[in-house]
């Protein structure tokens, strides 16, 4: 029996801030139960056939009732599964971590707890409010703001208005008044600053500042909601210098990335690490081609009787599907070694260096033209010279063409396929008509031919109200023929430089 409970703390939103062992747990766990104010794309962790139950909690409006919380863990905990209940921030402080594990010790379940950044430290800490400082705070308290009638006998009112350090409310937004009146009247000057910081480490983050005696008009004038923090004390007064979240330069914006299937985009960690929000849009579904198993080994003979001079790999997903045949197959990789490789950029000599291959020679503008080019202006001899191609099924044949037309022999090798992942119709609608989007960005033809195929041309018309980005020229041919307006190219068809192209179109907006 593995039956174990872990209660996981998932950091306060970012993804990024949850601990190593709580990745770990999701990776294990056979069942996830997880609230409202944990990140959803941690549930990415989870293994395949995992069960999830979402048990909400939105302030008082319950999605599950806190007994059918616990009688949903200690069943599954029974049942011999590995369960993880997922909690927001660190699950000890509030939410009620402590007495889930005390129904598991009264039930003889094993579990564990595993800690996680606390949104009482870790959320101010995005807003630029260190819970400690020397010059204004040497303590911090961290209270519940959740309205009671009577809760004198809870809070030492007294306390806390006397504390020179920092005092925080975590649920304490629909008690604002309440709260701010206590301290007042128990002593604390009204002018303490104070924040408010809603949806802290997310996207969305919101840092309004105000004094204690203000505080309850703020949250009405600025609309503030929960899940927020309150902070009270002169720490608040930092964030002039400390605010690195919020001053990034994309945050507040919302990015469309168009790709494949795959996981962790290089142009997703770039946005985000600029603070922008990302929303990924598989487009692409690319596989193996049917033929390609039994192909290979005709190609393979062919690489041993030295038909091949070159070869040359047009994308990433080119060289990830030769090495997976490759490997397959059991061929050893210097089976190439008197073959010229060949790259049409940055991202897929990177693929090749990780099999220990560096290109011989990359594209200048790294696209399919510009690699035939080069090719043929290295080759001396064009008669006894032949490349091998492999590529998408639909790729066209502007490659093959520039290289017969300069009588270098050419052999393509429809390597995978690439169809629209029609899956995701609905989300990529709803996301079109409901949210605000800034920017959507095309890394190939094939991310906005698949992107309307699924849409349908006649949703383009949400594209009006949002910045087109497009890599590079043949993208952007793509995208015209379908009377779509292109607002930004990048300047190189890298990642990069459409990272450049999208900051310094908010520079000049600014
Ligand atoms: N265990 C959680 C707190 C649970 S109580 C933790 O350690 O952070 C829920 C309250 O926490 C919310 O009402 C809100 O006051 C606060 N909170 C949690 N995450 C937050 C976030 N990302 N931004 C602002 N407040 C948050």
């Amino acid at each position: 029996m593995n039956n174990k409970v872990f209660l996981v703390g998932a950091g306060p939103g970012d993804k990024g801030l949850i601990t190593k062992k709580g990745i770990e747990c999701i990776e294990k766990a056979d069942v996830i139960i997880y609230d409202r104010l944990v990140n959803i794309e941690l549930l990415d962790y989870r293994k395949n056939g995992s069960e999830l139950f979402y048990v909400g909690k939105q302030s008082s409006n319950h999605v599950l009732p806190q007994d059918e919380i616990n009688s949903l863990i200690v069943k599954s905990a029974k049942e011999g599964k590995t369960v993880v209940r997922l909690k927001g921030g660190d699950p000890y402080v509030f939410g009620r971590g402590g007495e889930e594990a005390e129904i598991l010790f009264d039930e003889g379940i094993k579990f564990e707890i595993v800690p996680g950044v606390t949104s009482a430290i870790g959320g101010l800490a995005y807003a630029g409010i260190p819970v400690t400082h020397r010059d204004f705070a040497s303590s911090f308290h961290v209270v519940t703001g959740h309205a009671k009638k009577d809760d004198s006998l809870e809070i030492n009112w007294k306390a806390l208005a006397e504390e020179k350090g920092t005092v925080i409310f975590l649920m304490g937004i629909g008690n604002i008044k309440h709260i701010t009146k206590m301290l007042i009247d128990n002593g604390r000057n009204p002018n303490t600053p104070v924040a408010f910081v809603s949806w802290a480490t997310r996207y969305n983050q919101r840092t309004i500042k105000s004094t204690l005696s203000e505080a309850y008009n703020c949250t009405k004038e600025n609309n503030i909601q929960a899940p927020a923090i309150f902070v009270v004390g002169g720490v608040v007064g930092l964030t002039d210098k400390l605010s690195f979240f919020e001053s990034k330069p994309l945050f507040g914006k919302s990015i469309v990335v168009t790709r494949t299937r795959k996981k962790n985009s290089e142009l997703r960690i770039k946005l985000e690490d600029l603070g922008a929000r990302v929303i990924e849009l598989p487009t692409i579904q690319v596989e193996l081609s049917k033929d390609a198993d039994e192909r290979f080994d005709s190609i393979i003979s062919n690489i041993e009787s030295s038909k091949y001079t070159h070869i040359a790999f047009t994308s990433h997903n080119t060289v990830d599907y030769f090495f997976k045949l490759m490997s397959t197959k059991q061929i050893d990789a210097r089976k190439l070694a008197n073959i010229k490789i060949c790259s049409i950029g940055p991202a897929t000599s990177s693929e090749l260096k990780k099999h220990g291959i560096y290109p011989d020679l990359q594209a200048d503008k790294f696209d399919g033209t510009s690699l035939a080019n080069k090719i043929v202006s290295c080759i001396e001899d064009k008669e006894n010279s032949n490349v091998l191609l492999p590529c998408s099924e639909i790729a066209t044949s502007n490659f093959e063409n520039i290289l017969k037309e300069n009588s270098v022999g050419v052999e393509r090798f429809e390597i995978y396929s690439n169809r629209p992942n029609f899956e995701i119709k609905e989300r990529i609608i709803n996301i079109l008509k409901d949210e605000v989007i800034d920017y959507i960005t095309f890394t190939s033809s094939s991310t906005f031919n698949n992107l309307v195929d699924i849409i349908g041309e006649e949703n383009l018309t949400y594209f009006e109200k949002i910045n087109v980005v497009s890599i590079g020229e043949i993208t952007s041919e793509s995208i015209k023929s379908k009377n779509v307006k292109i607002d930004l190219i990048s300047e190189n068809a890298t990642i990069g430089s459409m990272v450049d192209a999208i900051l310094n179109n908010e520079r000049r907006n600014m």
